[in-house]
């Protein structure tokens, strides 16, 4: 690891068949707030950056109203390259990619650690998580032998899908804003839910 950089891997056969590139996160080394997806996608595979296709769409929207510019805070993945057919990353890949997720906790500091969806949560938290009911909740934990802030989210993905999930993401992405002390909320229209509903 170079900085907060994998610069090769082959750890994981499948994956370094399925991926074009390794996608590293993105943003500041010294951001308050860090956000876990679980690992890169078509649009992010192709780009080689974290929450760039829809998903990423609906997280700067929010991120914009609460006043979290997304160049001011970390992205990244539990896992680094796109599984094959966009499955889940099995548990093996999870954990053969867990020491460069905590090299770049460590490094980072964050404030809040915010999960996004179940593999990441669960992948942090260490145990099964009902993600819908307790995202929203703050959970200290011990990473790498830090206690850290984890705050739960549900996956930006999840509100193209089911609306009613947009309220529960919007506040979470709220509460991480409050977390690291952001009270700029964007008040000039440009950003926000409008643009959710194109999807
Ligand atoms: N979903 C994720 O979990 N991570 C990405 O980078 C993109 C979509």
């Amino acid at each position: 690891m170079d900085g907060l950089e994998v610069p090769a891997c082959e750890r994981c056969p499948e994956l370094v068949e399925s991926r074009s590139r390794i996608v590293n996160g993105t943003g500041p080394e010294d951001a308050d707030v860090l956000f876990v997806g679980e690992g890169p996608g078509a649009q992010e595979d192709s780009q080689g950056e974290p929450f760039v296709g829809r998903s990423g769409s609906v997280l700067d929207d929010q991120l914009r109203t609460v006043g979290l510019d997304r160049d001011t805070v970390r992205i990244t993945n539990c896992v680094r390259c796109r599984p094959p057919e966009n499955r889940d990353p099995n548990k093996t890949e999870l954990a053969n990619c867990r020491g460069y997720l905590e090299a770049e906790i460590d490094m980072l500091d964050p404030d809040v650690v915010v999960t996004l969806g179940k593999v990441p949560t669960e992948h942090l938290l260490g145990r099964s998580v009902a993600v819908t009911k307790e995202a929203g909740t703050v959970e200290e934990v011990r990473i790498n032998d830090t206690p850290r802030r984890v705050l739960i989210c549900v996956h930006p993905a999840a509100t193209l899908y089911d609306r009613s999930q947009s309220s529960t993401f919007e506040e979470t992405i709220q509460t991480a804003a409050d977390l690291a002390g952001v009270s700029g909320a964007a008040t000039d229209g440009s950003g926000g839910q409008s643009r959710l509903g194109e999807f």
